[in-house]
């Protein structure tokens, strides 16, 4: 596996990078522009490029981009749906710019609509809107921990739409706090196999091209997104530890989004998992 975490761009991009390697980083996920607004800012070709050249030159890849929260692709509202679409084609497009691989995507709320019909928005949605992608980014659905209305919560909800695409078009990031507070049980090897089996019978696990690594503050099924650092948490390191150690690809990734992304605590929860994994 391939361990990094969600870098922040203050203080510089190469900065940031040089940090991280040195403590055996190895990927990184960035927003591209503001995660809670609907302006992502200019793309300036020439400096991403030169950002991308960088990464290749430190050999830290996959590089990936978590879109903005606010786009939905579910929305009842007119407004809020048209931002959403231009919002996400202008990630997608960054995530080129910076060849980056994937562009990670919450999978929605359905705001009232009902599940099936979210669903079934989201799925017409992203048929109409692929083609417009740059083919080389793969749009990923991040699993929610169900709050709300939030859609993807549950596997059978993500298989939905992305069982109408061929195979490939799309992919899965499995965030294992968001999975447990959806109920699913990551807790130790029983839970963990159990889990992955589910994720194999109803999605496929060829589908899964990332994960998010973060232990949860809440209780199991309680529907919350609350991270917390990697083995402090509800997860614990057990699970982890089972996670971790299951034959997984060569070179697959797995990202951190632990609290307090940028101090100390990256290198502190990065070296927890290194040291499951020895
Ligand atoms: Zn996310
Ligand atoms: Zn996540």
């Amino acid at each position: 596996m391939r361990f990094g975490v969600h870098m922040p761009l203050k203080g510089g991009f190469e900065q940031n990078i040089l940090r991280l390697k040195g403590f055996g980083c190895e990927t990184v996920q960035i927003f591209p522009g503001n995660p809670t607004g609907w302006k992502m800012g200019a793309a300036e070709p020439k400096e991403l490029a030169k950002r991308a050249d960088f990464l290749e030159e430190q050999s830290i890849h996959p590089l990936v981009v978590h879109s903005a929260y606010l786009i939905n692709l579910a929305s009842a509202s007119e407004d809020f749906y048209a931002k959403s679409k231009s919002l996400l084609k202008a990630t997608m497009e960054k995530a080129l710019l910076y060849r980056s691989p994937f562009v990670v995507l919450h999978t929605g709320n359905h705001g009232g609509l009902g599940v099936e019909r979210g669903l079934e928005r989201i799925g017409e949605t992203i048929a109409a809107e692929l083609p417009g992608w740059p083919a080389p980014v793969k749009l990923l659905l991040e699993n929610t921990a169900g709050g709300g209305t939030a859609l993807g919560s549950r596997f059978e909800e993500l298989a939905r739409i992305i069982k109408n695409f061929p195979p490939g078009a799309l992919g899965v990031c499995l965030d294992t706090a968001h999975a447990w507070a959806a109920g699913y049980d990551l807790g130790g090897e029983k839970g963990v196999a159990e889990t992955l089996e589910q994720f194999d019978r109803i999605i496929g696990l060829e589908h899964l091209q990332l994960l998010h690594l973060n232990d949860s503050r809440v209780r199991r099924g309680s529907r919350a997104d609350r991270h917390e650092h990697i083995g402090r948490g509800a997860i614990g390191f057990d699970g982890f530890k089972a996670l971790l150690t299951r034959p997984w690809p060569v070179g697959f990734p797995a990202i951190l989004e632990t609290p307090e992304i940028g101090s100390d605590w990256d290198r502190a929860n990065l070296e927890t998992l290194q040291s499951l994994v020895d």
